[in-house]
C-alpha cells in the first residue's frame, strides 16, 4: 500500500516541477521589460498604438501596445495625465499590469505543494494496514467478510459464546423489545495466532455485517489527539455505512487499554489515555439498538485496564485456547483440503503437532506446500511436511514454548491426572468438567477444573479434601518419577492448600494449637506462631501421606487417565471412568 502511494507522490512533484519552471520564466524573465523614452511613449500615443496605461505611484509606468507587448516608460506625475490619456482614448488601470500566464503557473505551483504533502503526511502517519485500515475505509467497499464459523476449526466453546452475538447483529430490534442488553464490547483473549481476528470476521461474515479492523498499536506513536480523533472517525464510519451495523475489531487492545501504572507518566501515556476515553466515550455513546459490537484481541486479560472491562464496555471475554490434538486434527484437514494431498498422516500430525498454534499450523501445511511446488512433486505428503516442520520448528523454537518436551508433556500428564483421580475418589460429588495438559492463562502446565457442590457452608471434611484434591498433582510426581524428581509444577496447589489450612487453624476454629481462639483477635498479644505452623504443616503432611496411599492404591486409573491424557490432550467428564481391578 505505502508503495502504490509513493508512486502516486511522483505526480505532483512533477507537476510542481514544470509549474516551479514556468513560473519563473513568467514572472521574472518576462519581466525585464523593455524601456522606452517618454518622447517615444508620447509618439505611440499620437499613433494610436497604445490600448492601456498602467498608473501606478512608481518611477516608472507599464504601458501595453495594442498589438500586446508590454514596455515601460518614466512616470510623468502630472495632475491631468491620466484625463490626457482618456481623451486620447486609452484605457488606464491603476493597477501593476498582470500577467495571465505567471499566476496560472504560481497557482499550479502551490496547488501541486499541497497535493505533495497531503500524500505524504497520509502515507507516512497512518499505517496501511490489513484489508480494511481506517485511512481506507471509505475507498474500500465494506462488505461483509467472507468467512464464517466454517473457516474456524475447533474453538467450539468460543464460537457456541459468540453465537448469539451473530443473532443480535440480524436481529437488534428484537433484542431491544425484549429490552436485553447486549454486550457492547466482547474481549478475546488468548495466545497469539489461535483465531481471534478469525472469530471476530466470521462474527461480522455470519451476521453479514461490515467488517471494520483496526489495531491498536496504530494509535500509539503518534501526535497527541490523533489516537482520539482517529478513534472518533472510526466510529463514525462504521456507524454510517449502509446497513449501520458493525463489527469493529481492534487488535492488540493492549496497546490502547493497558492497566495505568499509577505514578509514572510519560508523554506516551497521556496520549494512550486520551485514546482509550475517546475509546469509552464512544462506546457509551451508542445504543444497543444500534447493531454495532466491538470485538477486541490481546494475548493477555490481566493486563488491561480495569476501566475497559466493566459492565456496559467489554464485559464479555471470551477466552480462545490452543487447540488440542482433535481440533488439530480439524484445522490440517481445513487447510489441507483445497490443496494437492497425497500420502498424508493427519491423525499422527495432529499428535506431532502439540502445542502449536492455527496459525502455525497453517504455517506449516504452507511451508509444505511451497517444498512440494519447488520440487514439481505432484502432490504434497508426508516427506514435505516432515521437511517444513524441521523448518518451522526451527524459526520458533527459540522463542517461545510451542516444542515442549515430551518429559514435560508426561510430567504434567501424571499431574493433573493425580488432580483429577483423587477429586473423582475424594470428592464424588463435585464434577471433574475438564482436565487438559494444553497450556493457557488458568495454568501454564495444564489444568483441572471441577464444579464444586453448592453449598453455604463447607465442612472441616470437605476442606481437607480440598487439600487432598491440591496435593494429587505433587503427590502423582513423587510416586511416578520419585521423591529427587518433584518438581516446580505444584508451586500454585501448595500456596492454595497452605491457605486453607492455615484458615481452618486461626480462623475457623479446628485446629488444635488454638482451638476456639480465633488469631486475628489474638494478634495483638504476640503470641508463638511457631506453634501454629508447626500445626498446619503436621496437618499438610498426614494429609500427603494420606494422598499417596489412595493414589498407590490407585494406580492402574492414574495410569489410565495419564496415558488417555496424552493421547487425547483434553478429557472430559464422560472420558473420566474409573475401574476397579
Ligand atoms: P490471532 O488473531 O489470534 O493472532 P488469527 O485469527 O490472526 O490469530 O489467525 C491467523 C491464521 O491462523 C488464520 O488466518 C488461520 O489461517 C489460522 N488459524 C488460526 N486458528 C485457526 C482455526 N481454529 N482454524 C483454522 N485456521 C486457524
Ligand atoms: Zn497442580
Amino acid at each position: 500500500m505505502n508503495k502504490i502511494k509513493n508512486k502516486f507522490i511522483l505526480i505532483p512533484v512533477l507537476t510542481a516541477i514544470v509549474f516551479l519552471g514556468c513560473s519563473i520564466f513568467f514572472n521574472y524573465a518576462l519581466k525585464t521589460k523593455d524601456y522606452k523614452s517618454y518622447v517615444l511613449f508620447l509618439n505611440d500615443i499620437s499613433n494610436k498604438n497604445i490600448s492601456t496605461v498602467y498608473i501606478t505611484n512608481s518611477p516608472k509606468i507599464s504601458v501595453k501596445l495594442k498589438n500586446g507587448a508590454i514596455y515601460e516608460t518614466d512616470n510623468p506625475r502630472t495632475n491631468d495625465f491620466k484625463e490626457s490619456l482618456l481623451k486620447n482614448n486609452i484605457s488606464v488601470s491603476e493597477d501593476t499590469p498582470y500577467d495571465n500566464r505567471g499566476l496560472f503557473s504560481t497557482v499550479g505551483l502551490v496547488i501541486s505543494i499541497i497535493a505533495i504533502a497531503v500524500m505524504w503526511l497520509k502515507s507516512s502517519n497512518i499505517p496501511s494496514k490489513g484489508i480494511l485500515a481506517v485511512d481506507n475505509l471509505d475507498t474500500v467497499e465494506v462488505g461483509s467478510t467472507d468467512y464464517n464459523f466454517e473457516s474456524i476449526a475447533g474453538n467450539e466453546e468460543a464460537k457456541e459464546s459468540v453465537k448469539d452475538l451473530v443473532d443480535f447483529l440480524k436481529k437488534p430490534d428484537k433484542y431491544a423489545s425484549y429490552g436485553a442488553r447486549m454486550p457492547k464490547g466482547v474481549i478475546l483473549y488468548g495466545e497469539p495466532g489461535t483465531g481471534k481476528t478469525l472469530l471476530a470476521k466470521a462474527v461480522a461474515g455470519e451476521a453479514g455485517v461490515p467488517f471494520y479492523a483496526v489495531s491498536g498499536s496504530d494509535f500509539i506513536q503518534v501526535y497527541v489527539g490523533v489516537g482520539a480523533s482517529r478513534i472518533r472517525q472510526l466510529f463514525k464510519k462504521a456507524r454510517n455505512n449502509s446497513t449501520g451495523k458493525a463489527v469493529i475489531f481492534i487488535d492488540e487492545i493492549d496497546a490502547i487499554g493497558k492497566k495505568r501504572d499509577s505514578g509514572k507518566s510519560t508523554g506516551g501515556s497521556d496520549e494512550r489515555d486520551q485514546t482509550l476515553n475517546a475509546l469509552l466515550t464512544e462506546m457509551s455513546g451508542f445504543n444497543e439498538k444500534e447493531g454495532i459490537i466491538i470485538m477486541a484481541a490481546t494475548n493477555r486479560l490481566d493486563m488491561l485496564d480495569p476501566a475497559l472491562l466493566r459492565p456496559g464496555r467489554f464485559d464479555r471475554h471470551i477466552e480462545i485456547m490452543l487447540p488440542d490434538i482433535s481440533a488439530r486434527e480439524k484445522i490440517l484437514d481445513l487447510h489441507l483440503k483445497n490443496k494437492p494431498i497425497g500420502n498424508i498422516n493427519i491423525k499422527e500430525w495432529a499428535q506431532k503437532t502439540s502445542y502449536f498454534s492455527g496459525a502455525k499450523i497453517e504455517n506449516l501445511v504452507n511451508e509444505a506446500a511451497i517444498l512440494a511446488c519447488k520440487e514439481n512433486s505432484k502432490n504434497i505428503n508426508d516427506l514435505h511436511l516432515d521437511k517444513a516442520f524441521s523448518i518451522v520448528l526451527a524459526g520458533h523454537e527459540k522463542k517461545n514454548r510451542d516444542y515442549i518436551k515430551d518429559i514435560d508433556r508426561k510430567i504434567t500428564a501424571y499431574h493433573e491426572a493425580g488432580h483429577a483421580l483423587v477429586s473423582l475418589k475424594v470428592l464424588p460429588n463435585e464434577t471433574v468438567s475438564k482436565i487438559t495438559i494444553i497450556p493457557s492463562t488458568k495454568g501454564a502446565g495444564g489444568y483441572t477444573l471441577s464444579i464444586p457442590e453448592d453449598n453455604l457452608y463447607q465442612n472441616k471434611n470437605y476442606l481437607k479434601n480440598r487439600i487432598m484434591v491440591l496435593l494429587g498433582g505433587r503427590a502423582a510426581e513423587e510416586i511416578i518419577f520419585g521423591a529427587d524428581y518433584i518438581t516446580t509444577g505444584a508451586h500454585n496447589d501448595l500456596k492454595r492448600s497452605t491457605s486453607i489450612s492455615f484458615n481452618m487453624v486461626t480462623q475457623y476454629g479446628m485446629g488444635e494449637t488454638l482451638g476456639l481462639l480465633n488469631m486475628e483477635e489474638l494478634l495483638n498479644l504476640n503470641l508463638n506462631q511457631d506453634e501454629i505452623v508447626k500445626e498446619c504443616k503436621e496437618f499438610i503432611d498426614s494429609i500427603y501421606e494420606e494422598v499417596k496411599t489412595l493414589l498407590l492404591n490407585e494406580k492402574h486409573n492414574l495410569e489410565n487417565i495419564t496415558n488417555l491424557l496424552l493421547e487425547k490432550e483434553t478429557l472430559y467428564k464422560e472420558d473420566l471412568v474409573l475401574k476397579d481391578i
